[in-house]
């Protein structure tokens, strides 16, 4: 008999699954639903590679979800910074504060699809030490990683041709050379073009890839409103088309969750599947963002200065590194004009040297209080458990914080001056990059909620997939981490699927 996958959600870790399954087992019928609508073609394309302006501004509104229609979640502006880990267009704001909890006010996701993966920006750091889930071996560690830089197009810049980059790298560095703190290009996710720019990755490159025979199926604008079961068993899902409000409910012998950090564990609540772990651990990399008015020494002039520049091919990071006394993520990004409003009269205005914008990126201890929590009787715009969301920082993060002000401190002054009102920290949810709430674990001890192939403990036929699985304290970009979860829990689903055929 043919078996049937369901996939829920159309970013990047649900296409990784999609993709491989596809791929590899011959006769495998994949149905994948998206409650957000195609807003690019090719399906899932980043909005950065959509050339007119206005189609681009309509594809980042249709994937803000039903919620701003109401004005229930808008952006908040003044705080939002597009660039390496804060940008928000494209996203809408869900979930709000548990009660007496700060929260995570900024918490958001995209609802389109592609998922987050129309919008990201494409930075695609690896995880190391102890980022990396310690019960997955290092070997198979670099396996599923090559896996993902493959399927999500990784790409090493080495900033040739990049005058402004390439002096502002040599700068750090020397900054930070006696420290023995490695200062490098950030590796991100596109591919060269014969012009020298670049084509950014979306899910499309990711779906690219899978066969066209007929055996998969995109469903838009269908929500799964929840998992069915036969005893513990998974066997399908009910789905509501958002256009007509027709539920349906649909058999599949494997369901896969893939529908982000904060909605794949409300699904699960939702669908009565609610052990111990759900939605706690969760964690962020909380931000210490500024903006620094370059010195004219720094940087050699533009050749065009009117010409177009895409910051983001030119990011420089210091990665993630405890040994030399460095336990965060540093992402730093020049452009010719300042990320973000200057007041008027602000002597940082019109800096002829340029701006850096510079992101550090800290861990956040898992804690089983930083938790999300759902209201039945206070559902969401879509009729799903409302979700309320606790969160806060302790002293390890506020010392981390202290810490991560000195380098940045560092890297600031070797570049010129921070501009007005910097640096700040990030409202929390401004990473974007919500971890923990669906946590993998090596046993059923009761704080995790799937074991190491990502497979909900008691629940066959159950699989998982998203940030939500990282069940350590990582402070950078997790997409690479979660598409290379994502390939250990497909390749596991292949073998499980040709034996059960
Ligand atoms: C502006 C921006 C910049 C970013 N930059 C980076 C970066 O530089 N590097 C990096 O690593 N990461 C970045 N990210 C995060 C990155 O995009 C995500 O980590 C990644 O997309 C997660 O993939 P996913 O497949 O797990 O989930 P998502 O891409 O979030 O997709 C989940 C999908 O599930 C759908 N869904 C939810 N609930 C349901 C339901 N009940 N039924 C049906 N469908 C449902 C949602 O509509 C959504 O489309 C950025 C994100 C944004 C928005």
């Amino acid at each position: 008999m043919t078996p049937r996958v369901l996939i829920v959600g159309s970013g990047p870790t649900g296409a990784t699954y999609a993709r491989l399954l596809l791929e590899q087992v011959p006769d495998v019928e994949v149905l994948m639903v998206e409650a957000g609508p195609v807003v690019t073609r090719p399906i899932g394309m980043n909005v950065k590679n959509v050339p007119d302006p206005e189609e681009q501004a309509a594809a980042r509104l249709a994937s803000q979800g039903r919620s701003h229609e109401s004005g229930v979640s808008g952006i908040p502006g003044g705080v939002v910074v597009e660039g390496t880990i804060t940008a928000r267009q494209g996203t809408h704001l869900i979930g709000r504060a548990a009660d007496g909890s700060p929260g995570m006010p900024a918490a958001a996701g995209a609802t389109c699809v592609g998922g987050q993966g129309v919008h990201w920006t494409c930075a695609t750091p690896a995880p190391t030490g102890p980022e990396r889930a310690p019960f997955i071996e290092d070997a198979d560690w670099e396996q599923h990683l090559a896996v993902a830089e493959s399927l999500l197009h990784v790409h090493r810049p080495s900033f040739d041709g990049a005058p402004q980059a390439a002096a502002i790298l040599e700068r750090i560095r020397d900054e930070f050379a006696p420290d023995g703190i490695t200062v490098r290009p950030l590796p991100v996710a596109a591919d060269p073009q014969a012009d020298g720019s670049l084509r950014w990755s979306g899910t499309d490159v990711v779906l690219d890839g899978v066969p066209d025979d007929g055996r998969f199926t995109l469903r838009a604008e269908t929500l799964c409103v929840r998992v069915l079961r036969d005893g513990d068993r998974a066997v399908g899902a009910v789905l509501r088309d958002l256009r007509t409000g027709a539920e349906e409910e649909v058999r599949a012998d494997v369901v896969v969750l893939a529908a982000d950090a904060l909605r794949t564990p409300q699904l699960l609540w939702a669908s009565g599947i609610r052990p111990e772990a759900l939605g706690r651990y969760l964690t962020e990399h909380p931000l210490l963002f500024g903006v620094v008015a370059v010195r004219g020494d720094v940087v050699p002039p533009r050749e065009d200065p009117a010409g177009p520049v895409d910051p983001i091919r030119a990011i420089i990071a210091i990665p993630f590194d405890e040994e030399h006394g460095h336990p965060y993520s540093a992402q730093m990004m020049f452009s010719p004009v300042s990320p973000v409003p200057l007041p008027e009269g602000s002597r940082f205005r019109d800096n002829p040297g340029g701006y850096v914008g510079m992101g550090w990126g800290l861990r956040k201890w898992p804690r089983p209080e930083d938790r999300l929590t759902f209201e039945d009787d206070a559902p969401d715009e879509n009729g799903l458990p409302g979700i309320r969301i606790a969160y806060e920082l302790t002293d390890l993060e506020e010392a981390d914080f202290e810490r991560a002000r000195k380098h940045q401190a560092r890297a600031a002054a070797a570049l010129g001056e921070f501009v007005d009102g910097m640096p700040r920290v990030m409202p929390a949810g401004s990473s974007l990059h919500y971890m923990g709430t669906v946590r993998m674990g090596e046993t059923d001890d009761g704080t995790s909620v799937c074991d190491a192939w990502s497979r909900v403990w008691g629940v066959p036929g159950l699989v998982l997939a998203g940030n939500g699985l990282i069940p350590t304290a990582n402070s950078m970009n997790p997409t690479l981490t979660s598409v290379a979860l994502a390939v250990r829990g497909a390749t596991a689903l292949v073998t499980e699927l040709r034996e059960g055929a």
